[in-house]
């Protein structure tokens, strides 16, 4: 983990004003907009709360921002610099995304990466950049934060959150809880869920004798301490590829990566479908559509970059073992014992690159909300369900990225949870998570929150409307006070 995210340049600092002189002649903010709400208790209730302030979180706090929707907040557990993976848990030293993608800029020429990076390196600096350093991404994401003035709380969890009256109600770790209208759950890519363990005969991922010997990729791990150590790997995409070579960088003797596939994936489907047209159109798209589009999407794959290929081939020690899948993972006090397909392996220590899995059911903060949410898999036949197990457990949401009731009724306010993660893919496309989505899920999540405040206090704006007065002809002749008017207002 680095400490080090901020950047300081002469440049930067002249970019910042160039920036905040944009984004004022964008009349941002705007002021806000929405009624105030008071609870039962009589204290004021929060319009929208925003958990996670990653790349995702930090976009829509934005746009709400924008939107004159002020009365918000952003939680997050993290320490200030260390949301989301960047600084935590990616281990590549580079973006795998191509340098020129925009989003978290929302459409202002002056905020996007390139204005950024251009500030520090000029132009040339810019075309000679082959790809964003991974901490790059990081320093610039929070330094749009705060050129937008975004007000981030670091080091809140959100713990749980229940319907209460009119209002959700959230429980923060702090010991707080709040009414909130509306709550967008921003907590990244196992936000619907966790770590995916693999399922192995003599392995409890719950088992404290873990500690040491048997890793997920995506957690917090100490290198230094694998150094001289043989490795087995179970996974050969991009995070598995890319533990193996920081553990192989830390000194590690021998890191090798297991699939069971005969090869490594070759098509990145993704990059193929990342245009206007299907970004916007997949939510769009009937049921039948989603469905063919992600159960193909999800079974097929995407190669590791080949940076991170390049960069294990370099490395003495690395190795692949394609066709060769685990059947057993035995952890002993000294190492583990892995059974293959082909064989019997030990390893001094081994790093599940298996990914995250969507389960709602894992998510302790939506508490009773998850059993009565739909899934995919309730729309679909059972054989369809049966036959796409992984598609079937990802939520079926609404437009606004919303949760919906299985059974109506049952769990009110359900419908004001907004899931802006991974587990929105099959209902939206990669609008929640990776780059090149963000901005028009950002845009499609903040318009649709917009529209349902407007609508569940149309009564009180069309009152202001009638109540509305405005001097406009005081200067004027021809001005009439309220009372003497006939005829027109
Ligand atoms: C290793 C790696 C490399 C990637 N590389 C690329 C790439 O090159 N290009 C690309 O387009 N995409 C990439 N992605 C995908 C995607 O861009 C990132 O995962 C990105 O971080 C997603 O942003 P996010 O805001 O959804 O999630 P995150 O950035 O993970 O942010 C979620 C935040 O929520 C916080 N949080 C979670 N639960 C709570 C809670 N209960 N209370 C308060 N806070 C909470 C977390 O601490 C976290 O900071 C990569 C992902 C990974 C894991």
């Amino acid at each position: 983990m680095d400490g080090i995210v901020e950047r300081h340049s002469a440049g930067l600092d002249e970019l910042e004003k160039v920036a905040r002189h944009d984004l004022a002649r964008l009349n941002y903010p705007p002021a806000n907009w929405v009624p105030e709400k008071t609870g039962a208790d009589g204290k004021p209730v929060l319009d929208v709360l925003i958990v996670g302030a990653g790349m995702c979180g930090q976009t829509a706090g934005w746009g709400l921002l924008r939107e004159g929707i002020r009365n918000i907040r952003v939680i997050e557990r993290n320490s200030h610099g260390h949301e989301g993976p960047w600084n935590t848990t990616a281990r590549m030293p580079t973006l795998r995304s191509p340098k020129h993608l925009t989003g978290p800029d929302l459409g202002v020429p002056s905020l996007t990466f390139r204005a950024w990076y251009e500030a520090q390196h000029g132009a040339d600096g810019w075309e000679k950049l082959y790809k964003i350093a991974r901490l790059d991404w990081l320093s610039y994401l929070l330094w749009v934060r705060k050129v937008v003035d975004l007000k981030v709380e670091n080091g809140v969890s959100l713990l749980k959150v229940e319907a209460a009256g009119n209002f959700l109600q959230a429980s923060l770790s702090t010991g707080e809880t709040l009414l909130v209208r509306k709550l967008i759950l921003a907590n990244g890519r196992d936000g619907s869920g966790g770590f995916r363990w693999p399922s192995f005969p003599s392995f409890d991922p719950e088992d404290p004798s873990r500690e040491g010997r048997v890793f997920h990729t995506l957690e917090e791990i100490d290198f230094a301490k694998l150094k001289g150590k043989r490795l087995g790997i179970l996974g050969v995409l991009a995070t598995a590829i890319d533990n193996a070579c920081t553990a192989l960088e830390a000194g590690a003797a021998e890191a090798i990566c297991y699939a069971r596939r005969p090869h490594l994936p070759q098509v990145n489907k993704s990059k193929g479908v990342s245009f206007p047209g299907f970004q916007r159109g997949q939510g769009m798209l009937d049921d039948d559509w989603r469905w063919k589009i992600y159960t193909y999407m999800l079974a097929a794959g995407s190669p590791p970059p080949h940076e991170s290929v390049l960069r294990a081939q370099r490395l003495p020690g690395f190795a692949f073992r394609f066709a060769e899948p685990w059947l057993d993972m035995i952890v002993e006090k000294n190492g583990v014992t892995v059974k293959t397909t082909k064989g019997t392996e030990r390893f001094d220590a081994v790093l599940l690159g298996t990914g995250f899995d969507i389960d709602l059911a894992r998510r302790l903060e939506l508490g009773s909300f998850a059993a009565n949410a739909t899934l995919w898999g309730d729309r679909r036949t059972p054989a369809e369900a049966t036959a796409n197990a992984e598609a079937a457990r990802y939520p079926y949401l609404g437009p606004a990225f919303e949760l919906i009731e299985k059974v109506p009724g049952r769990t009110p306010h359900m419908g004001d949870i907004h899931l802006f993660n991974w587990g929105s893919i099959l209902s939206h496309g990669a609008l929640a998570g990776d780059i090149p989505g963000l901005f028009v899920g950002s845009t499609r999540l903040v318009q649709s929150i917009s529209h349902a405040l407007f609508r569940e206090d149309v009564e009180t704006h069309v009152e202001n409307m009638y109540a509305q007065e405005d001097p406009e002809l005081a200067p004027t002749d021809y001005f009439v006070p309220r009372e003497r008017r006939s005829g027109t207002l």
